[in-house]
């Protein structure tokens, strides 16, 4: 091991209890919840195994009164939730590793749509959690109902140690937690427990204290805490009370793992914050505390761990997303084999399985959520079983995820690609703004391909049938993926728009890559493409829904031309909710002086003007427009498996499969999530008529 990184793997003392090293996987949701528990278990034993020395939980409702359904996170309401937890506790011990459980009583972000109880709030106010706009409001929590509530916590704190948990959270984080709320200086609750700083801790003081005195012999007592809120005065703030808080509470727990909050601030992309940005807030809690501290910033590099550590901002790295990405990070640190790090690239996709209530996925890492269901492992694969060859066509994720895994168990592959790059979609989706760190997806697998000798790779090689045909390998993978319509055909429209001056998000990408300034283009294409008359006014028609559309905006923005982003669905970039990014990207195109148009459709084009309608009142409007960019439905590059289908049926090919946008256009994860699929399925007999995976079912 280099001794650069020796730091990491110190041994840290948790009260009585001892991390093995310095990687701690900070407690995330996953969407399996108590719903998957066997998943949620390989899922957690598997980080252990990739050398993270500690694993936690989810949140983990104790009470039916802070049910969090519709999504779905651990439970412990009673003895009878111990078992399905005791899972993952022992999926981790296997390894070597701590397990930790973040118990969690929420007050109005508990929906409780499950359980009907009313939920209990520091005064009654309107449910958050959800929707975030539920329409009910919890009931004022009476000084009974907190001691209520600390019995409750304190016996899920017992039951959790019963399943086998090392490290029992109380948690005062993400703007969810009563205990937060408590603190807030909104609490103008007139008892004990509102008011004054002192009042405000109380409660969460007494759920340290309940729980050091109720399993703190063994177990260590960890706090997650928000110490800031970034909406200044009227929040927390890592200048303000928080570090009152911290000096309080200080020697109280057994470590400290501090965040900033909410949810979108804490997870935050790529696109608007880099490795380390909670660092200037978090920082200063290791000056207050002896006990360790634990901080999260998507640390991806190991030389930002071990200076985090050294400048005394961390005891131990927190991850979420990295140990998502790579689960086994810690290892190939330790084994010094850093290029083989699969690295976050900050997308958030992961976050999706938690706010769509689906399984886990993740673009860099396929196998994320699939530990279980499908038995797949982040590192190994199954051998190969012939001595076949393989032709992967187009380099982008799908291919060279294809090609990567199938080079990993043992197969000859040749990967072609028609252009002089490999990446494809990625290639030119992270050249656009806020979007380099998608590269990623990218550089990993080149690198594990320019290791192996059985993988060819041969760019500016744009494959026919004809030519694959006469390659005489007769196994084939077409990843050839999908191009942007131009027609504004989509989800609102079903029928063609004519006019002048479309382009498509490939136009924009492709001048982008090459030159990097639109401008020429756009005075070559526009009417009025002299730059001297001043702004050119794009109009971005807006039908897909997730980043495109906004990237693009800014993109415009930033060659001078005046933006209106029009969409037919109620909010700009509708799906980015579910990735915790749409109030930020709202917020830079404004800033940016995009005029936002929602809940409008495209009715007709004339050279310098567009009619639009609103899609509610259907009333008629003109906007003047200069051009405008379709970021609608995609179509399928998959001419190539046409062609080839005939030399299949004739036996001149053993297998032909497309895979990828060239099957169905889709998010990037999912086009790595296929070229992976393809690769373990390469040389199986797939019967289509059964679940391909295990399903977990409650057993009657
Ligand atoms: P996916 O997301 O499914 O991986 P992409 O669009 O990102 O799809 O990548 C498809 C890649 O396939 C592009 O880089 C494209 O240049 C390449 N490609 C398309 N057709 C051919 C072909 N006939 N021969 C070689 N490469 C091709
Ligand atoms: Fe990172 Fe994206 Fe994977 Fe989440 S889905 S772990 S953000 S690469």
């Amino acid at each position: 091991m280099n001794n650069l990184y020796d730091i990491l793997f110190q041994p840290i003392k948790l009260g009585p209890v001892t991390a093995p090293n310095r990687f701690y996987q900070v407690p995330h949701c996953n969407g399996f919840g108590h719903r998957m528990p066997q998943s949620m278990a390989t899922m957690r034993g598997i980080k252990a195994e990739g050398g993270w020395g500690v694993v936690c939980t989810e949140e983990t409702e104790i009470h039916h009164t802070t049910d969090l359904s519709p999504f779905f996170e651990g439970r412990l309401w009673s003895d009878d939730d111990v078992p399905a937890l005791a899972l993952m506790a022992e999926s981790v011990h296997k390894h070597g590793a701590l397990a930790g459980v973040e118990l969690t009583y929420n007050s109005h972000d508990a929906s409780n749509l499950y359980s009907r109880a009313a939920p209990f709030g520091p005064r009654s106010m309107g449910i958050t959690g959800g929707s975030e706009y539920e329409p009910g409001q919890t009931r004022a929590a009476t000084k009974e109902d907190l001691k209520d509530i600390r019995r409750w916590h304190r016996n899920a704190a017992i039951r959790a140690k019963r399943a086998g948990f090392d490290i029992i959270y109380v948690y005062a984080a993400h703007n969810m937690t009563l205990a937060f709320h408590l603190l807030s200086p909104h609490n103008d609750r007139s008892d004990e427990y509102g008011g004054s700083l002192e009042n405000r801790v109380r409660f969460f003081r007494e759920l340290i204290e309940d729980t050091k005195e109720a399993v703190g012999d063994t177990c260590a007592v960890a706090v997650r805490f928000a110490v800031d809120e970034l909406i200044g005065s009227a929040g927390m703030r890592s200048d303000g009370e928080a570090l009152e808080i911290v000096s309080m509470l200080a020697e109280l727990p057994d470590l400290w793992d501090v965040n900033i909050s909410g949810w979108k601030n804490d997870s935050v992309t790529s696109r608007f914050e880099r490795q380390g940005f909670q660092e200037k807030y978090t920082s200063f809690v290791k000056k207050l505390t002896t006990k360790p501290v634990v901080g999260v910033g998507r640390y991806t590099s190991p030389e930002a761990m071990v200076s985090a550590i050294q400048r005394g901002v961390m005891d131990l790295i927190g991850a979420a997303r990295p140990s998502i990405a790579d689960p086994f990070l810690p290892q190939k640190i330790k084994e010094g084999r850093i290029e083989d790090i699969r690295e976050c690239i900050g997308c958030n996709i992961c976050v999706t399985g938690d706010t769509r209530f689906v399984p886990i996925r993740c673009t860099q890492n396929p196998t994320m959520g699939e530990e279980w269901r499908r038995g797949w492992h982040p590192e190994i694969i199954a051998p190969k079983k012939s001595n076949k060859e393989i032709m992967v066509v187009g380099a982008g994720p799908a291919g060279l995820e294809a090609a990567r895994a199938l080079g990993q168990r043992g197969y000859s592959v040749i990967l072609t690609e028609a252009r002089r790059e490999a990446g494809g979609r990625v290639l030119l989706e992270s050249a656009l703004p806020g979007l380099i760190e998608w590269r990623r997806v990218i550089d990993y697998r080149l690198t594990q391909i320019s290791k192996m000798p059985n993988v060819s790779f041969y760019p500016s090689s744009e494959m026919s049938a004809k030519d694959i045909l006469e390659s005489g390998i007769c196994n084939v993978i077409l990843a050839t993926g999908s191009t942007w319509r131009r027609d504004g055909i989509g989800r609102a429209r079903h029928e063609p728009i004519k006019g002048n001056n479309i382009f498509t998000p490939d136009d924009l990408m492709k001048v982008n890559l090459e030159s990097g300034s639109l401008l020429p283009y756009f005075q070559q294409h526009t009417p009025s493409g002299d730059l001297a008359v001043g702004l050119q006014k794009i109009l971005i028609y807006d039908d897909d829904h997730y980043y495109m559309g906004s990237v693009l905006a800014e993109l415009l923005a930033q060659n001078g031309c005046e933006v209106t982003l029009l969409t037919p669905a109620p909010m700009i970039s509708y799906w980015t909710q579910f990735t915790l990014e749409q109030e930020k990207i709202q917020k830079r195109l404004l800033q940016l002086g995009m005029t936002l148009l929602t809940h409008y459709e495209l009715a007709s084009l004339s050279p310098e003007t567009t009619t639009i309608v609103n899609t509610i009142s259907s009333a008629e409007s003109t906007l003047p427009c200069d051009a405008i960019v379709m970021v609608t439905d995609r179509i399928p590059s998959d001419s190539l498996y046409h062609e080839l289908k005939p030399a299949l049926e004739e036996g001149k090919l053993e297998s032909l499969r497309v895979i990828g946008d060239a099957e169905a256009p889709n998010i990037i994860a999912q086009a790595v999530f296929s070229g992976h699929l393809a690769a373990r399925e390469f040389d199986e007999n797939i019967n289509r008529d059964e679940t391909p995976f295990r399903v977990e079912r409650v057993s009657i």
